[in-house]
């Protein structure tokens, strides 16, 4: 069981995490997928011979979908985002998904939805997926429910919380969601950008909802 975070190839990426079980692998997000080259090999090394069965995303944004085709074209994992995110992924959508902002475009993605509750167990951790819209209307927590690790997107970041004023981005319901986190047992917190943190990650929540102006 472990959890490992690849090097993204440019700063920009998106965070990019595989998470190990003896029932499957996971990768939660794919950084830009620009220099894909790079990417590949870093997945492969850290696969080191096993397959990719599961890409799950914490949003749409093309700094965290855009290496989807890299890793499809060589991998056949199953697809999952929240349904307000999938659809414009699903869709091809580059202007609400900042693909266009990138410099990059989004092919049509094939995305099975991943709500309010939905798990997959991969044995040694179950990822349950939290909606917390704010950043975007369809961004989501994964909560690996065995280790109590958080993998928060772009909600909140060590340090930092998401931006809401991208398209459907809003800052009232990003507030509500950190309030709802509040309820959630977690102590690793491995956020969308920037370091992560193995234990204590509860306090980075108390900070994100301080810079929104919660006490
Ligand atoms: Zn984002």
């Amino acid at each position: 069981m472990t959890i490992q975070q690849i090097e993204p190839a440019l700063l920009y990426d998106s965070n990019i995490y595989l998470i190990t079980g003896s029932k499957g692998v996971a990768l939660i997000d794919t950084g830009t997928g620009f220099q894909s080259d790079i990417l590949m090999s870093r997945i492969s090394d850290t696969l080191n011979g096993r397959n990719l069965d599961y890409i799950i995303l914490t949003h749409r944004h093309y700094d965290h979908v855009g290496g989807v085709s890299a890793v499809t074209s060589v991998y056949d994992p199953k697809i999952y985002a929240s349904r307000s995110d999938a659809s414009p992924l699903r869709a091809g959508d580059s202007e609400s998904t900042l693909g266009t902002v990138f410099g990059g475009h989004i092919e049509p993605m094939d995305i099975i939805d991943f709500n309010e509750g939905d798990q997959i167990d991969l044995g040694e951790h179950k990822l349950v997926c939290i909606e917390t819209p704010g950043h975007t209307i369809g961004s989501i927590c994964i909560l690996d429910e065995t280790t109590g690790s958080l993998f928060s997107g772009d909600t909140f970041m060590v340090g930092s919380v998401g931006n809401y004023s991208h398209p459907t981005g809003s800052a009232e319901m990003l507030i509500n969601s950190l309030r709802k986190l509040m309820d959630v047992d977690f102590d690793g917190l491995y956020p969308g950008h920037g370091p992560f943190v193995k234990s204590n990650g509860k306090q980075f929540l108390l900070g994100a909802l301080h810079i929104m102006g919660e006490e």
